[in-house]
């Protein structure tokens, strides 16, 4: 059965740099966690940092938190280690959390931490895209169930 890459606070998990999470809500989630198809990651956490951690966005090509201080080697470290998942699980498909600048998969914020949101996606989202699997966020889930459906997965 086909498995699913999945952020970590989706599921409930308090790994987000204010130590919360951000359930989703959906049936299909307690479905596929049943039918044992995900596969967990908090990228962030898997490159280094702690959790609180300082936020941190994305501004010309590298990740800065909001003291200045570049953290993108944390984050494609991180990147690195959810595709070595995708790899060892032969995982197609990513449901990721939007606006992270590790997970999003189309929107993320413009780097001047004034909650501006612009296209992209996250350092995490954007690795896995370019090995070929697709990635869906919280907005896009149905998506990904009937891509599944279609797919007989
Ligand atoms: S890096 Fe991804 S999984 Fe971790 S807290 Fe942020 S959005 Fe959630």
């Amino acid at each position: 059965m086909e498995k699913i890459l999945i952020s970590s606070c989706l599921l409930g998990n308090k790994v987000r740099y204010d130590g919360q999470s951000k359930a989703l809500q959906h049936l299909q989630l307690s479905t596929w966690q049943q039918q044992g198809r995900l596969v967990l990651i908090c990228p962030e956490i898997a490159g280094g940092l702690a959790v609180p951690r300082a936020k941190a966005e994305q501004k010309d090509g590298q990740v800065i938190t909001e003291q200045g201080e570049d953290v993108t080697a944390n984050f494609m470290e991180g990147a690195a280690m959810a595709l070595a998942l995708c790899e060892q699980y032969n995982i197609r498909y990513a449901l990721l959390k939007e606006f992270s600048p590790s997970c999003a998969a189309m929107q993320i914020y413009d780097g001047n931490f004034n909650g501006t949101k612009i296209i992209g996606m996250g350092t995490t989202a954007k690795l896995l895209v370019e090995h070929g699997i697709e990635v869906f966020s919280e907005l896009t889930i149905e998506q990904l169930i009937s891509k599944l459906k279609i797919s007989g997965q």
